[in-house]
């Protein structure tokens, strides 16, 4: 007769010097890490994995994050605010099933895949003609701006100023209004009509910022 060195009970049989009952407690069927953050990309919705953007599903990549320790484990996973993870199966050395819950928070940020911003880099909802003198200093805070919201933009020096090309309408206003509450600007704002193949209209914003020196 042996004794399990945790909780002491007589058995025949011990795994790793434990009972039955606490080597199934002590140990996982499954090693998960505790946060888990997808980055995927906005336009294509491919995901990043080990820093290469791949064709996979959430689940895939989740499924990947996962590592199995125990025998004849099946994993169901829940999304909700937290992620759930069902596993169901076997200890290496136990008959007996075992089922656990591991929560493991997780969030997905958006980020522009390469193979899209070469896509897109001619892409643009609106344009801001800037006429006047900005710094160095301003084109830096746009480049934040843009950033923050991952978007992105091409910039032109034109006489007198820069065009800008802006990938979204929402961005165009934000970088108008630093202009504006930095410089004294008048600013104007028009629309160009371009019809699409489909032969629907669609509007790219116009923002004219004039700086006054
Ligand atoms: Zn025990
Ligand atoms: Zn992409």
């Amino acid at each position: 007769m042996k004794f399990c060195f945790l909780c002491g009970k007589k058995t025949e049989k011990l795994i790793n010097g434990y009972c039955e009952e606490c080597y199934n407690k002590k140990f996982h069927l499954i090693k998960v890490p505790k946060e888990i953050i997808i980055v995927k990309c906005s336009k294509c919705d491919r995901i990043k994995e080990k820093n290469k953007w791949k064709d996979i599903e959430i689940d895939e990549f989740l499924k990947n994050k996962i590592e199995i320790l125990g025998k004849n484990v099946e994993i169901k996973i829940e999304k909700n605010d937290i992620l759930k993870i069902y596993a169901k199966g076997f200890l290496k050395d136990s008959k007996k099933i075992k089922e656990e819950i591991h929560e493991v928070k997780f969030k997905i940020e958006y980020e522009i895949c390469p193979l899209c911003s070469k896509k897109y880099r001619n892409y643009y909802e609106a344009i801001i003609q800037i006429r006047g003198n900005i710094t160095s200093d301003d084109i830096n805070s746009i480049d934040d701006i843009v950033l923050m919201k991952k978007g992105f933009y091409r910039i032109e020096k034109v006489k007198g100023g820069y065009d800008l090309f802006i990938s979204n309408k929402y961005l165009a206003e934000k970088i108008a209004n630093f202009l504006r509450k930095k410089y004294k600007t008048e600013i104007k704002r028009s629309y160009k009509l371009v019809t699409s193949k489909e032969g629907k209209d669609i509007y790219k914003n116009i923002i004219l910022v004039r700086i006054s020196d």
